[in-house]
């Protein structure tokens, strides 16, 4: 997962002249994935014909947080993307509420009523109550949670690794260090572990919250919530 792109800082393809008003044009998408590329493809589009003052354009890829930070401070943000399943023609704009984040108010909206029932996806539910069966599964740092996980139907155990292969004896053990169980619990901040950018950074994880750049641990290391634990090595850039 590559973090966000501003193309007028990445390329220097931008109009940056100063503006009263700030809009930020992110594309969302793989490009390895078809039609999914079309946010990133258009925002290098819009960067190569050039911008109105003001306007900033930033390739999201399919970056998360990145994305979220880059769109502090803007006036407008205008997100391209690719959807399935919303019953409107390509093109079609949606107005995603802001008012709650103007008004510090916490809440979830469903902003896509239309393609996200409260009901939920009955096709989706039908394939997954087939394919899938409840049981008991062991979370990483947390342990184990009864009638937390899936496992394959009975029918479908053919296709089962655990099963067709011998992995009964695989293991992976965690770090003693690691406290990723109670900082996904909430319990701890990331940097309140002692191996917090010590013995623990993103080249050198020693737990599942430090993994992916979207984890807690890794999000504290990358932008810096470095409170009350001094960090001993150096954020490092995964990819532009
Ligand atoms: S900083 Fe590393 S060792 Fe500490 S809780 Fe997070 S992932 Fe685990």
């Amino acid at each position: 997962m590559a973090p966000a792109l501003l193309l007028d800082e990445g390329l220097g393809l931008v109009n940056r002249t100063s503006s009263s008003t700030r809009t930020l044009v992110v594309g969302c998408g793989n490009l390895l994935r078809g039609d999914d590329a079309v946010g990133p493809v258009l925002v290098r589009h819009l960067a190569a014909l050039g911008t109105p003052p003001g306007v900033r354009l930033a390739d999201g890829g399919t970056a998360g947080m990145d994305v979220a930070f880059a769109m502090r401070g803007q006036d407008t943000v205008v997100v391209v993307d690719a959807s399935t399943g919303s019953g409107h023609p390509a093109g079609t704009l949606y107005r995603v509420p802001g008012e709650r984040l103007e008004h510090g108010r916490a809440e979830v909206e469903n902003a896509y009523a239309r393609a996200v029932p409260a009901e939920g996806n009955p096709v989706a539910q039908a394939v997954l109550a087939d394919v899938f069966e409840v049981r008991d599964r062991v979370w990483r740092g947390i342990g184990m949670i009864p009638r937390s996980g899936w496992q394959l139907a009975p029918r479908w155990r053919d296709y089962d690794a655990e099963h067709r292969f011998d992995v009964a004896a695989v293991t992976a053990p965690e770090s003693s260090l690691c406290r990723s169980g109670e900082v996904l619990q909430g319990l701890i901040k990331p940097s309140e572990c002692s191996a917090f950018g010590k013995e623990c950074t993103p080249r050198r994880p020693l737990g599942a919250t430090m993994v992916s750049n979207e984890g807690a641990c890794a999000a504290y290391f990358q932008y810096r919530r470095l409170e009350p634990v001094t960090i001993t090595a150096r954020p490092e850039v995964v990819g532009v």
